[in-house]
């Protein structure tokens, strides 16, 4: 992409109605802007990003077996006045009349729904376990919504759905997500703990919120420093094998979010904090098979109830914690696996036509090998491309300026640890290509 040609409205003044450094810094990079109260229109720069996050999720979940689908946004009254959620879900239900004056209203969550999907088609014990998952817009109409997408109103999901014969078989559906979940985080530059957590409306017994560590995060934690020598890349899923040692080892400390601290009963020494939910997975068993009857046959011929969990991750709050998790005075700092770009190709000076030859030749060759670049071609000063750079925080930058070319060289910038090299114009492509 060509930086004259892209939609990148950048803003020079901090917005003064943002609160937290990702909002701000979300603003200020021409990400996103506000539509109405917690609803927002995504733009090139942060959709791209939205994409990565997306497609990482989507991978984690395809390697453990989930199988992607897509529900509407739209849904039946009807299916919650069933499951006895229509009235419990009280104000953050946005409810919507049709023209025949039909009750609708728009998915806060699709528990309802995929019972419905699954107690039309699938009878036996045969058929499962089964584990289906979508990557949807919610609408939740969230009393106070704020710090931009972390706590919207219309928000992005991925929200998954498992199904199986037995509680043991729900259990290891569980803990396979669980599994899943921390490699997700971890692929995304995050560190999540899992935490006990309270199962709200969405009812059951088994339940743990993924909670990234962050001074603006909206919950209250407590946990033990153990968990800061935890390294979740260092997790081998096996999803065949036995699942059960990982899980243990993830949750043999303690870790709770304010809702289920206990001050009474917990270790002596504790990090007090604040963190960002970003994932929350339950077992609830029968709760809403019973209710629907989605009943399947078991090897006896017997009807019984599927035993289902729900596993949510928020999508689009995860680039507000990716940014408030990484970021400097000067802008945000993407890690590479979610980056809207590899590189940001910087002309110093465009009427020079060595440097523009060299950079056109750069760009086509980046292109060519799959490396994606965004080329700074505008004829704006050279501390104001820079700022620009540093604010969008592409991890590198590759710097292109006629005093170098004369001695044949650029220079390529780290964004995170701010280094930079001088290179042959074949060394740095070499670089960003390898
Ligand atoms: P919270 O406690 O933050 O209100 P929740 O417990 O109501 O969230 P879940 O039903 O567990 O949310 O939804 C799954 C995930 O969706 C959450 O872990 C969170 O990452 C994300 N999420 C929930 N509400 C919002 C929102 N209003 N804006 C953005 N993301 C959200
Ligand atoms: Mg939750």
């Amino acid at each position: 992409m060509r930086m004259s040609r892209y939609f990148l409205p950048i803003l020079k003044e901090t917005p003064s109605e943002a609160q937290i450094v990702s909002h701000r810094l979300m603003l200020r990079a021409g990400m996103i802007r506000q539509s109405s109260a917690g609803i927002y229109s995504w733009l090139p720069l942060g959709l791209r990003v939205l994409k990565k996050i997306e497609a990482i999720v989507r991978d984690e979940q395809d390697a453990a077996g989930a199988q992607e689908i897509l529900m509407p946004t739209i849904q039946s009254a009807e299916l919650w006045q069933e499951s006895g959620r229509y009235d419990d879900y009280g104000a953050e239900m946005l409810r919507i009349t049709d023209r025949h004056k039909r009750d609708m209203l728009y998915g806060p969550t699709n528990e309802e729904q995929i019972t419905d999907i699954f107690r039309k088609d699938i009878k036996s014990y045969r058929d499962l376990p089964k584990n289906l998952y979508q990557i949807q817009w919610k609408f939740r109409d969230e009393i106070r919504p704020r710090f931009g997408i972390m706590r919207g109103r219309e928000f992005l999901m991925k929200d998954n759905y498992s199904f199986d014969l037995t509680p043991e078989a729900g259990v290891l559906s569980y803990n396979t997500m669980f599994i899943a979940y921390l490699r997700t985080f971890a692929r995304l530059g995050l560190k999540a703990i899992p935490m006990r957590a309270d199962t709200g409306p969405i009812g059951g017994e088994l339940s743990h919120e993924f909670i990234v560590v962050a001074e603006t995060g909206e919950s209250e934690i407590f946990y033990e420093s153990a968990f800061d020598n935890f390294d979740p890349l260092a997790i081998e899923a096996d999803y065949g094998g036995d699942l059960q040692p990982i899980v243990d080892h993830w949750t043999s400390h303690y870790a709770a979010t304010d809702e289920m601290h206990d001050a009474s009963n917990c270790p002596d020494r504790l990090v007090t904090g604040r963190g960002i939910e970003v994932g929350h997975i339950f077992f609830f068993g029968d709760k809403y098979s019973k209710s629907m009857g989605a009943q399947v046959q078991n090897a006896d011929g017997e009807m019984v109830n599927a035993q289902m969990g729900s596993y949510g991750i928020g999508v689009s709050r995860l680039l507000g914690a990716i940014i408030e998790a990484s970021h400097d005075d000067n802008g945000i700092i993407w890690p590479e696996s979610v980056a809207p770009y590899k590189v940001g190709l910087i002309n110093m000076q465009v009427k020079d036509d060595d440097c523009t030859a060299t950079c056109d030749k750069i760009y086509k060759t980046l292109q060519s090998q799959g490396v994606d670049v965004l080329y700074e071609d505008t004829s704006e000063r050279a501390g104001g491309k820079f700022a620009k750079m540093d604010l969008i925080g592409l991890p590198w930058q590759l710097i292109v300026g006629p005093r170098g070319l004369k001695n044949g060289t650029v220079e390529l910038k780290n964004r995170a640890t701010s280094e930079r090299v001088e290179l042959s114009v074949e060394a740095a492509v070499s670089q960003l290509v390898g």
